[in-house]
């Protein structure tokens, strides 16, 4: 079989050892029931499908895909695909289950799942990309579903991705139920009925995060200090808004470069160099590069990390500055990482609560599309706004009535939420 590249090995990112982990110590404090613990301890359904793609050249490729479901006891399961080299069972189990707590703070009737292909995306041709995508799709066939298990954008997935899975998996059903197939996924682009402001729902939502954050600490955000790590989706957006708030964004880095200026870097001048470059920020001009063991150092209030899982952790976190991490990505602190950070008496916004604007954009497009409506920008970001402001201070309040850390307190939330379902829905048969 021909292969086009060869995968360099990866660091396993242990994801799953860490929201196990973070489970079983909220299940301890607030005494979870034992039977409820045991079904959210284990994912429902775990999918793997192998399917052929031929390539540009002519050859073909066989390509490996996943999709884990773990629970759905609060509606459709629902999360991001990723593509990228760390996709593997361990990371969309881990990543599944961090979806379903995240609903379930979040108040949405969605329950939790995560896939994505095993793949480095930069090697591949934009046509490429659609052929994998398409046949991924077809290859997962009815096990997603506008009420079953709906997709969206993740690391290295965007709306002209969903605008294909949309159109595949509507394309392979009846022609009469193609618009009742629209909300198979989300983040879809605006003109393939996707909705207003999906784009920029999870950034937009971590600042709304850290704007609270900074009401309850009398902080001021005007001429705050930050960094990003990830220069995504999710750290574009985020800087745009903190710049809004009067922030400083005085260093960047992603998986192509690290850059740092302490007068301010220009995320908008950022993002059009990174468009132009290919996803990849070498060369930018308007800071210095500097490597990559410097950024964790770097004097700042706010560290945003936006890329993947585990990257704070023991080798760097006793560097961070930073008085709060607002965790844009999934599971980025491992265990130790936040043991040092929490023993430096740095706050931290976790992932489940901070980028949950995704989700919650995602849950408004789910019922546009349901509802055949079409929403204006302003109206989406209020409804963001106020979901995320009513988990916010959930998380404050459990966290102060257990007096436990603000991740606790967003985990004791959520499993609430999904203890209170079984005990009143009870278990089949
Ligand atoms: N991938 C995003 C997340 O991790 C969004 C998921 C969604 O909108 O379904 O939350």
């Amino acid at each position: 079989m021909a292969t086009k590249t060869k995968e360099k090995p990866v660091r396993k990112e242990g994801m799953y050892e860490v929201v196990m982990n973070q489970f079983a110590h909220a299940a301890d404090l607030m005494k979870l029931d034992p039977g409820v613990r045991k079904i959210l301890a284990k994912t429902n359904t775990e999918i793997e499908v192998n399917f052929p793609v031929r390539l540009d050249n002519g050859k073909i490729e066989v390509f490996t895909g996943y999709r884990v479901q773990h629970n759905n006891a609060l509606g459709p399961y629902k999360g991001g695909l990723r593509y990228h080299d760390t996709v593997d069972l361990d990371a969309a189990r881990a990543l599944a289950i961090w979806m379903t707590w995240k609903t379930a703070l979040a108040g949405l009737p969605f329950g939790g799942a995560k896939g994505g292909i095993h793949i480095n995306p930069k090697n591949y041709s934009k046509h490429e990309l659609e052929r994998i995508t398409r046949r991924f799709t077809y290859a997962l066939g009815d096990n997603i579903g506008p009420d079953l298990d709906i997709p969206a954008p993740d690391v290295n997935t965007n709306p002209q991705i969903m605008a294909w899975i949309a159109d595949t998996f509507s394309s392979t059903k009846s022609p009469t139920t193609r618009f009742a197939n629209l909300h198979v996924v989300t983040g879809k682009p605006v003109g393939a009925g996707g909705l207003a402001g999906r784009d920029r729902a999870t950034g937009f939502g971590v600042v709304a995060n850290i704007k609270s954050w900074a009401k309850l600490k009398k902080f001021n955000l005007k001429g705050a200090r930050f960094t990003v790590q990830g220069f995504g989706n999710v750290g574009y957006w985020t800087a745009h808004f903190l710049l809004k708030e009067g922030a400083i964004l005085v260093a960047v880095q992603d998986a192509s470069a690290t850059f740092r200026n302490d007068k301010g870097i220009d995320p908008e001048a950022l993002q059009a160099h990174s468009d132009a470059n290919g996803r990849n920020l070498k060369g930018f001009k308007g800071a210095k590069e500097i490597k990559p063991d410097e950024f964790w150092g770097i004097k700042c209030d706010i560290l945003v990390p936006a890329a993947l899982g585990n990257q704070i952790t023991a080798a760097n976190a006793g560097q961070i500055t930073a008085r709060l991490v607002a965790e844009g990505a999934n599971g980025p602190t491992d265990i130790e990482g936040e043991a040092i950070l929490k023993k430096k008496g740095v706050d931290i916004i976790p992932d489940i609560l901070c980028n949950s604007g995704g989700v919650i954009g995602s849950y408004y497009e789910w019922l546009q599309n349901k509802r055949a409506e079409i929403w204006k920008i302003e109206e989406v970001l209020v409804m963001i706004q106020d979901k995320i402001d009513t988990s916010f201070h959930k998380v404050v309040d459990a966290a102060k009535e257990f007096k436990v850390d603000w991740r606790m307190g967003a985990y004791i939330v959520a499993l609430r939420r999904l203890e209170d379902t079984y005990m009143d829905r009870g278990i089949f048969p």
